[in-house]
């Protein structure tokens, strides 16, 4: 079986990131919206850096701007998606991007993402959920709104909150107000940290906020008593290697640190993070991670069960997913 064709999980997928460029285009060329500095000749995404990066996406966001906009992106993200085999993918969604924040537009925006996400569920063969996710350089009170429309809306669909957005600004205890309102509402937790702030930001997302999951986390291994404080508390990393190879976090993919968190005994999962930003697909982070570390079927399972025990799904889901993957 070829790695492209192999049933794969993905945990950790912001919505607006994984837009193909030439679906953004296309619906800038539609609203008459100049957007060009976003791209390079190529109609590639284009940045320079982690916050040009940030900027980058927000202007490609700015193009989407209604819930039958968004119905179609999820269709395009979806599509590819199931291309390179992912059956189950959570996604990324901002209430900020989706109606400002507002629990009504909110709700607008969501019906028409729940009924693309039954539709592709139904052709295509991948299940998604949601996860709403506050942007952490927006601001605590931004996030606060964010987790009102993550609770009012909690169900079968929206499954979980997080944090995404710049690391430098603030502190994971800034937002404690939202993941509470989360969690009482019945929402799976997960923070972007260690990514771009080091080994204490994990720590503060894992103690400050008790979210079960880290965005990246990649940084832990820089203090390993912090390694096996994850390992005690049964954190499962939501590790995006290619994106931080691309954003120039680790030269190199054989100097990612994703095979000595795994021999450690953490849990890792795989993910792409923001795909075409980052020039990989599903297909590219296997098959580079079977090129850098030697990774086999065996270890793509290990990890493809790391990600089922902690989906942000009910046991029915999960059930099915592991039977349809042979995890059983
Ligand atoms: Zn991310």
């Amino acid at each position: 079986m070829s790695l492209k064709q192999m049933k794969k999980i993905e945990l950790h997928l912001h919505l607006e990131g994984a837009a193909p460029p030439a679906f953004i285009r296309g619906l800038a060329a539609e609203k008459k919206i100049d957007i060009h500095r976003a791209f390079d000749e190529r109609g590639h995404y284009a940045y320079r850096d982690f916050v040009h990066f940030l900027q980058v996406y927000e202007a490609a966001t700015s193009v989407l701007q209604t819930p039958e906009d968004y119905a179609r992106l999820l269709q395009a993200v979806l599509q590819e998606s199931a291309e390179h085999g992912v059956i189950y993918t959570e996604l990324f969604v901002s209430p900020d991007f989706c109606g400002g924040s507002d629990v009504a537009a909110w709700r607008d925006y969501l019906a028409a993402l729940q009924s693309t996400a039954a539709e592709a569920e139904a052709k295509l063969g991948i299940t998604a959920r949601g996860i709403v996710t506050c942007i952490r350089h927006f601001g605590p009170d931004k996030a606060r709104a964010s987790a009102l429309c993550a609770a009012e809306t909690a169900g079968d669909f929206i499954t979980g909150f997080g944090i995404a957005g710049d690391e430098g600004i603030g502190k994971p205890g800034d937002y404690l107000w939202s993941f509470d309102c989360a969690r009482e509402a019945g929402l799976r937790l997960t923070a972007h940290a260690g990514e771009w702030g080091g080994p204490q930001s994990v720590r503060d997302a894992v103690r400050d906020l008790g979210v079960e999951r880290i965005g990246h986390g990649v940084r832990a291994i820089e203090d390993l008593a912090l390694v096996d404080e994850l390992g005690e508390r049964a954190i499962t990393l939501e590790v995006c290697p290619g994106s931080n190879v691309a954003l120039g976090l680790y030269p190199a993919w054989r100097k990612h640190p994703i095979e000595t968190l795994r021999e450690r005994g953490l849990k890792v999962t795989v993910s792409t993070d923001d795909p075409p930003f980052f020039h990989t697909t599903m297909t590219r982070e296997y098959e580079e991670l079977e090129r850098a570390f030697g990774w086999d079927e065996a270890i793509f399972a290990e990890i493809h069960r790391n990600a089922l025990d902690a989906a942000f799904c009910d046991t029915a889901t999960r059930d099915r997913i592991a039977k349809d993957m042979e995890l059983t």
